[in-house]
């Protein structure tokens, strides 16, 4: 135990706060199998403290002058920049990214998402006409109030600083609960945001996990709304919890992407696809997990797939290098070993990986990238997130029986269109049934917006869109021009 970090206490009212009853919980690092630290499990009198410092701050928080909120995060960003090693290191031992893509990647984004909302705010209009037929009507966007935040483990400072940035910049006053799994780089985010000097109360983060913490925040009175990014279980557990109190609910949930290769798809698409599935370990609620085929370049790509799994290295987490690590629990571990099998069992044809650890390997979370071929859409693989390095490879013969497949989910996040075609690139993408279409390897420019339809919730985060969600509008009328 004296070799444990201590993070047991939570961040509330601009102080560190000792929780009412101790409730411990250990940090395991996936890459060894061993705790690193041990948390607090909040109570319902820590989420209460902290809502109640929340609702103290509002009134005075949301009446500050723009300026002076996005003076607070541009500190936040000098800090965040001025740590990111350190959280490299929290992300790395809480959910397994390797060192390198911990830094480069997962720290990053979070300075990066910091410096979109910075550039959106700064042209961000508080109050618009909303038309020239009728001038004295005007669309103002007002802070919810107290804002619930709930995290989860795969990319925590990517969800962190999506949701309490444009928070504080929007003048909401909040409460994060990260996850349980991975709730060190969120400690260090407190400590942050502490070191910039925000009035006390603006921001709060109380541990917990889902039935505890995450709970009390979906049924509080004082609490106006709760942003959600996870599992589509915990989703439509949280919309219904929230619905006594009527709070306003935004999800970001799983996903089940499909990546469309047509024959006329450049020559490095079908690797890059791979290797998209497999980063992060393959837990990305993005990822192109779904490759459709053209049935003319099928085979090919099936063997360049089968190729890029087995090149793709596992190792340690604290090991230097472009490698994947290991995935963030034994739990995950079991559910991707159980899909594994089940895709064996339902006759897809595994070319690559498949299930147990990586030979040489007798500790750790680690999975063999894995890759099935002959996949019917209908099979298990196809149809659930599997959250692990794991692709299924599906043929296909006409435009529109890809279109069809992809759309063939109750996911709708990103969908990824492979082709030189430009006319057939624009055609497919407005079919797709997604919030985000990527196309030829082109990622989605700086503050658009990342969220999803149907089964994947329809938060719309980032940018614009991304600082109006945690805002209300309110349409008045008889406004003066004097
Ligand atoms: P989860 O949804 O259970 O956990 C995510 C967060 O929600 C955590 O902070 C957790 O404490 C909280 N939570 C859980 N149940 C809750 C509830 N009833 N009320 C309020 N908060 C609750 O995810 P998980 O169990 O860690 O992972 C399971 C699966 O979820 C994964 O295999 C993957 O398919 C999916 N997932 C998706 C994303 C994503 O980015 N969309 C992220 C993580 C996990």
């Amino acid at each position: 135990m004296t070799d444990l970090l201590d993070k047991r206490k939570f961040y509330i009212d601009g102080a560190w706060a000792d929780p009412v009853r101790a409730n411990d919980l250990e940090v395991i690092d996936p890459s060894t199998e061993e705790a690193v630290a041990v948390i607090s499990l909040g109570d319902q009198a820590d989420t209460d403290r902290a809502v109640a410092a929340a609702k103290a701050a509002f009134p005075g928080w949301s009446r500050t002058d723009p300026a002076e909120r996005l003076g607070h995060v541009q500190r936040i960003l000098d800090i965040y920049r001025r740590r990111a090693g350190d959280m490299a290191w929290a992300i790395s031992h809480e959910m397994g990214a390797p060192q390198d893509m911990s830094l480069g990647d997962q720290a990053e984004a979070g300075s990066y998402h910091i410096e979109n909302f910075i550039t959106a705010f700064k042209d961000f209009r508080f109050i618009r006409p909303l038309g020239d037929h009728a001038p004295t009507s005007m669309i103002a966007w007002e802070p919810v109030g107290v804002v619930g935040l709930i995290t989860p483990w795969n990319w925590p400072m990517n969800q962190v600083t999506l949701k309490v940035i444009p928070a504080i910049l929007a003048g909401d006053t909040c409460v994060l609960k990260p996850s349980e799994i991975a709730p060190l780089s969120s400690m260090l985010f407190a400590e942050i945001v502490d070191e910039a000097g925000l009035p006390p109360g603006v921001f709060n983060l109380v541990n917990g996990d889902g039935p505890g913490v995450g709970t009390q925040l979906s049924t509080h009175r004082d609490v106006d709304m709760i942003s959600f990014t996870g599992s589509t279980r915990a989703g439509i557990a949280i919309t219904k919890a929230a619905a006594d109190t009527l709070k306003k609910v935004v999800l970001e949930l799983g996903g089940k992407g499909a990546n469309i290769v047509f024959a006329d798809a450049d020559d490095k698409a079908v690797v890059r696809g791979a290797r998209h599935c497999f980063y992060n370990s393959g837990q990305s609620c993005n990822a192109p997990t779904r490759m459709l085929v053209e049935r003319s370049v099928y085979d090919r790509a099936v063997e360049t797939a089968a190729r890029v799994a087995t090149e793709t290295q596992v190792a340690s987490a604290h090991q230097p290098g472009r490698h994947i690590g290991p995935v963030v629990s034994k739990q995950q571990w079991e559910k991707i070993q159980d899909l594994i099998q089940k895709g064996i069992d339902e006759g897809a044809r595994l070319v690559a990986g498949g299930p147990g650890l990586p030979e040489g390997v007798n500790r750790g979370y680690f999975v063999r990238p894995t890759v099935f071929a002959d996949v019917s859409n209908d099979m298990t693989i196809a149809q659930q997130e599997i959250f692990g390095p794991v692709l299924s490879i599906i043929p296909f013969d006409t435009e529109d029986e890809a279109v069809a497949i992809a759309n063939d989910t109750p996911y709708g996040l990103t969908n990824y269109v492979q082709s030189q075609d430009g006319a057939r690139r624009n055609r497919v993408a407005r079919q797709l049934r997604s919030g985000m279409v990527e196309m030829n390897g082109q990622s989605r420019g700086a503050g658009s917006a990342f969220g999803g339809v149907k089964m994947s919730g329809r938060a719309r985060e980032g940018g614009v869109m991304g600082l109006e969600e945690f805002m209300d509008s309110k349409a008045i009328s008889g406004w003066s021009a004097d």
